[in-house]
């Protein structure tokens, strides 16, 4: 038995699987559009902020975003001496973007967005997450990252900040996109990708991890709590072509965050049990 929800207040449901939803009541809807790649929506929740759904999947909230775009970018990020060139695939918000940025060894963070219509409305209506995307060391591209990535090179780190694996994303989950990653990261380089949620997703997990394999000697995988994805727990997939140290600068090097600190920098692939079990 649980708390009857308000008449006449609308709610934003997303349909995580056939027997699963999470329900926020709006306030309001800000923006709505159907763009040649999907359904945009921006609205109002009471609960988490601001949030920007693709397909009728949450993609961000002004709530819980800084969770997300910390984790799947200072991990990798600090485990490098230096970084200097960074590619987001995906990630239109911009919010992987502004986190890269604050890394001063970076002199280059290429975002490269299959849909312009969701940088479009993340300037204008989440200015707080696409506040980097100005920034002189940014450069923002409007290709398939698949296709991009074909002519990338001496890349430090390619961050793989997609929408479920569906659509123009699909191919995003795929081995062969994995080899073309490895071909354009440095001898040093790292990919990074959002693998979804351990709770629910496991055979898709095992298969980005395969096909990883198939192309890095090193793939390890950690977690996130963030409360608007499915389960609430997330995970990201890491693959190196080198052995990698989980902290190589995090002492000498002071960013501001609000989720990710130098603790959970060490103990980030520090696992639970049955997530442990899931990798093999
Ligand atoms: N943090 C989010 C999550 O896990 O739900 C992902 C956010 S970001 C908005 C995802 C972006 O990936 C979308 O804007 C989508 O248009 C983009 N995308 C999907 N397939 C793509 C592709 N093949 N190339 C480039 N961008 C793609």
């Amino acid at each position: 038995m649980g708390l009857e929800p308000k008449k006449h207040h609308t709610w934003f449901t997303e349909y995580q699987t056939d027997s699963l939803s999470l329900g926020l009541r709006i306030e309001a809807i800000v923006a709505q559009e159907k763009t040649p790649f999907q359904d945009l929506l921006v609205v109002e929740t009471d609960t988490y902020g601001r949030l920007l759904a693709l397909d009728g999947a949450v993609q961000t909230t002004t709530r819980d975003e800084f969770v997300y775009h910390e984790m799947i970018t200072h991990v990798p990020l600090f485990m490098m001496d230096a970084p200097k060139k960074v590619a987001v695939i995906g990630g239109g918000d911009g919010g992987a973007i502004r986190e890269i940025l604050k890394h001063p060894s970076v002199d280059e963070a290429h975002l490269v967005e299959i849909d312009s219509k969701v940088v479009e409305a993340s300037r204008k209506f989440f200015p707080e997450i696409s506040i980097a995307l100005d920034d002189a060391r940014a450069h923002v591209h409007y290709a398939d990252g698949i296709k991009w990535v074909n002519e990338a090179k001496d890349f430090d780190l390619i961050i793989v900040d997609s929408t479920d694996p569906v659509g123009p994303a699909e191919g995003l989950f795929q081995p062969s996109f994995y080899q073309v990653i490895a071909r354009a990261l440095n001898d040093g380089g790292i990919m990074v990708a959002q693998s979804e949620s351990p709770f629910l997703h496991q055979s898709l997990i095992q298969h980005m991890r395969d096909g990883l394999k198939t192309c890095f000697p090193e793939v390890k995988l950690y977690l996130a709590a963030i409360p608007t994805y499915p389960t609430g727990l997330w995970s990201f997939l890491m693959a190196s072509k080198q052995p990698t140290r989980p902290a190589s600068r995090v002492n000498t090097q002071e960013i501001a965050t609000r989720y990710w600190t130098p603790q959970i920098q060490t103990q980030a692939f520090v696992l639970p049990r049955f997530v442990e079990e899931l990798m093999g």
